[in-house]
């Protein structure tokens, strides 16, 4: 749907046009995995794939949300009597940020809102994010909530840990707020403080495809909250507010102090935060034709030592090295959902014939495929 279609849909369902459409993207995680909550570093970016929300204003305290997926129909709540009870399904998102934006002390009454996303639900893309920070730009607009971009990175980080009961960081709310065109977004999880680094794929004739494997596996929620937990132990007995603050210097000494399975974990996440300083200047110096060893060690640390891969994933990792791809790595939290390979643009095709063959090959389900490239951030676009 493009955005007029975007307003005649909210116009038909509600019986009035829209005040205005705002968007925000998915991101893809360039390099960084799983070193958000260990205080360290990653580097996102935007993509070309936003969720838009059309919103107008009520003068009672009715919230009516329509999205175009599914086929759910339209949730009417009282906002006066949001709870955590009313606040379930996909409307957690958006009614989660008004929730926190109200227990903020922003002053949000009844409103309609039709959502349109483009980003893949649960594909490791970041949709969830995306329609936070939608919401959270729209309302900070409309309410003159004045806040700034990273104060809207916690009210989506909240929205999604308070109401929705999910653990994350600020990584993906981040990228989605915070990117320009052709960047990167290179943040220090533990200060909030962000830097753009030049993305320029296209410029150099490259381009990022991602491997959606369409897996979620069952153990995906357990097996995040386990590597947390190594983490957290492996700070403890390290004597370390967090990870970030071993270096690899440290890794000999630490061999000695942990189990063999916590070193494993701390060793990625070490090892991981360097690859990602590595990347941002590598990016500087030589241009993102120059990284690709950096992704493929980051999978292979994912692999081995964080354990967060599954057969799909190393599958399409393995299939894009072996067919051009410069670099290729799962992205996301891991235990199924995408890869991302860096390819020349004009390997595309007969990278996406292997896959596919591959796929077949070993009796896996058909994946996803398809090119991604840097984009902008959160904002008004009607
Ligand atoms: P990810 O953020 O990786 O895509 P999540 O599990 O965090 O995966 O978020 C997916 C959830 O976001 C879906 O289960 C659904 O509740 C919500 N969602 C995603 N896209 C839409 C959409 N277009 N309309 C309504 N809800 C959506
Ligand atoms: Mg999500």
């Amino acid at each position: 749907m493009n955005p007029a279609q975007i307003a005649d849909a909210f116009t038909a369902t509600f019986g009035h046009v829209p005040q205005g459409l705002w968007s925000a993207p998915g991101r893809v995680n360039l390099i960084g995995e799983h070193t958000d909550y260990n205080e360290g570093f990653v580097l996102p970016f935007a993509i070309d794939r936003t969720a838009t929300v059309a919103i107008r204003l009520r003068d009672d305290s009715t919230a009516r949300l329509l999205s175009s997926f599914g086929d759910q129909g339209v949730v009417t709540v009282d906002l006066d009597t949001l709870s955590h009870e009313t606040m379930s399904g996909w409307t957690a998102y958006p009614l989660g940020v008004v929730w926190v934006l109200r227990q903020m002390g922003v002053t949000i009454g009844g409103f309609d809102m039709f959502l349109h996303s483009t980003v893949p639900s649960g594909a490791g893309l970041s949709s969830s994010a995306a329609i936070e920070c939608a919401v959270a730009t729209a309302f900070n607009e409309l309410a003159s909530a004045g806040l700034s971009a990273n104060e809207l990175v916690l009210v989506g980080q909240r929205a999604e840990n308070e109401v929705v009961g999910a653990p994350t960081g600020i990584l993906d709310q981040s990228a989605s707020l915070l990117s320009t065109d052709g960047h990167a977004v290179f943040l220090d999880c533990r200060t909030q403080a962000s830097q753009l680094v030049p993305l320029d794929l296209a410029a150099a004739g490259l381009l990022i495809l991602v491997v959606d494997t369409k897996v979620t596996h069952a153990h995906a929620t357990g097996g995040y909250a386990a590597r947390r937990a190594s983490c957290e132990l492996g700070a403890e007995v390290l004597g370390v507010a967090a990870l970030r603050d071993v270096t690899a210097a440290d890794l000999g000494e630490a061999a000695g102090l942990l189990d063999p399975e916590t070193f494993r974990r701390v060793r990625h996440i070490v090892t991981e935060n360097q690859r990602v300083l590595d990347t941002v200047a590598v990016l500087d110096d030589a241009g993102p034709g120059s990284i690709g060893g950096l992704l493929t060690a980051s999978h292979a640390s994912m692999r081995d030592d964080f354990e967060i891969s599954c057969p799909e994933l190393d599958l399409a990792v393995d299939t894009a090295l072996a067919n051009d791809a410069l670099g290729a790595r799962m992205t996301g939290g891991g235990f199924g959902g995408s890869a991302i390979a860096l390819i020349p643009a004009t390997s595309e095709a007969a990278l996406r014939t292997a896959v596919l063959a591959a796929f077949a090959d070993a009796g896996f389900g058909t994946p996803d495929i398809f090119a991604v490239s840097p984009a902008p951030g959160a904002r008004r676009i009607a």
